[in-house]
């Protein structure tokens, strides 16, 4: 067991720390108050390299481990929730879906200038009946030719008006029920392709989520990823490194929640001291401080299995579950702590509370990861090694090729 950061992973926490404090926090309030997602941002996470961090360098990314990807969403999610997620959905759910599965035609196309930012990618599995029970989804990919049809709707799509590329999940044969899905990668300019924001979300008001339409949209053959059927295996494996992000990016909001906490405790006075003197209000402090360090913990060693190669859908699921939650209640108790004025935009405390809701039911709700955690240790639920795996880390010799 190692619990050091290497000092590649020390320099790309400052460097993404230095970079949310100079272009995020100073401005993140008002996108939050005016719904803006900043495309710039985007732009400048391309420029740093955090748009592919864990990407090999054969396919336009920086080649460094998984736990780099953890430490850019902790570092991201310190300044908000919306890049995070941008981060989560582009390169969790979408890159290094393509990397465990696509083949070496899709990586070139797609993976590549996604890893470099020139592209961004999104993932497109829930629709308006089908959440937590993804068999119930509708849409349809029906052969013709070398093509597949696609028709149907999916919503609460992250970066919907934003991404190039979206993984979109739907029936090749509904007969078949959850074998029957199919994944495929859908371009925005593919005709029969439309999407539209939601407004007036509770939280995350600084990203774009909303709706994406298929009517009678051609995708090529050579956009199945994986084989016909394989499509709910895929979107599964795909919300393990997702989940890793939304955990990750968690830790940063339980240091956001704390940093401005500890602050306020120093400022604020009553009964002729500073609030951080009274017990009730370090008990809140230190269950922060608490679940930031378990949620590390549970994160950290989640990269070192994917790192590893080995299958970690239990402990992902474990640690995505309750660093939301403790994210979820440290920013709760932020606002406590600031009293009326944590209750207003006068402090980041009420976006952070806005924020900390949606991770606890995006990616798996609390519930389902409560089930899920009950159903391995009754021995109902077990994890097997996936057809296709995520490469481990360093990176084998041929992923760092372009040329054989
Ligand atoms: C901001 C945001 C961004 C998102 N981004 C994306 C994205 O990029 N791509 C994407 O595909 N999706 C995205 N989602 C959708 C998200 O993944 C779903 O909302 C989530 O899977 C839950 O589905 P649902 O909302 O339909 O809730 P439902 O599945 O309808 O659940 C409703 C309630 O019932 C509970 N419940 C359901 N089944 C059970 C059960 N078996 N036992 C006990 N309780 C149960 C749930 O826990 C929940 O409390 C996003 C959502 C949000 C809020």
């Amino acid at each position: 067991m190692n619990f050091d950061f290497s000092e590649e992973q020390i320099m790309l926490r400052e460097t993404v720390r230095s970079f949310v404090d100079k272009e995020i926090i100073p401005f993140i309030g008002e996108w939050d108050s005016k719904g803006i997602f900043e495309p710039s941002i985007m732009k400048r996470l391309a420029e740093l390299g955090l748009m592919g961090v864990c990407i090999p360098e054969a396919y336009g990314g920086s080649g460094m481990d998984y736990n780099a990807l953890a430490i850019v969403c902790e570092e991201l999610e310190r300044g908000d929730t919306a890049y995070r997620t941008a981060v989560s959905v582009h390169t969790g759910l979408n890159s290094l879906t393509l990397l465990q599965w696509g083949t070496e035609e899709q990586k070139q196309k797609y993976l590549t200038p996604q890893a470099k930012g020139i592209k961004v990618g999104a993932f497109g599995l829930t629709e308006p009946g089908a959440g937590s029970d993804v068999a119930a989804l509708n849409t349809t990919a029906i052969k013709d030719g070398d093509d597949y049809i696609l028709n149907g709707q999916k919503t609460w799509i992250s970066l919907c008006d934003v991404a190039d590329h979206f993984l979109v999940f739907a029936y090749t044969d509904k007969s078949k029920k959850h074998h029957g899905i199919s994944a495929f990668i859908v371009e925005r300019t593919m005709p029969g392709f439309s999407s539209k924001a939601i407004k007036n979300k509770h939280g995350i008001r600084a990203g774009n989520t909303g709706e994406i339409f298929f009517d009678q949209v051609r995708v090529p053959k050579e956009n199945l990823l994986g084989q016909e059927g394989e499509g709910f295996k895929i979107a599964m494996s795909a919300l393990d490194n997702g989940r890793f992000t939304v955990a990750a990016g968690a830790c940063g909001l339980i240091m956001a929640s704390l940093e401005e906490s500890v602050k306020y405790c120093h400022e604020r006075k009553t009964f002729g001291k500073e609030i951080g003197r009274h017990q009730l209000v370090q008990q809140m402090i230190a269950k922060m401080e608490a679940g930031l360090q378990m949620s590390r913990l549970l994160v950290y060693r989640v990269g070192e299995l994917k790192n590893k190669g080995v299958r970690n859908t239990r402990e992902t699921s474990l640690a995505k579950w309750q660093a939301c939650d403790f994210a979820n209640k440290a920013a709760d108790d932020a606002v406590q702590i600031h009293g009326a004025y944590g209750y207003s935009d006068e402090y980041p405390v009420a976006r952070f509370l806005r924020n900390s809701k949606a991770p606890v039911i995006y990616e798996g709700t609390r519930e389902i990861h409560t089930i899920m955690q009950a159903e391995y240790v009754l021995g109902y639920r077990q994890d097997k090694p996936l057809s296709k795996m995520l490469p481990s880390w360093p990176f084998a010799v041929d992923n760092n090729l372009v040329e054989k």
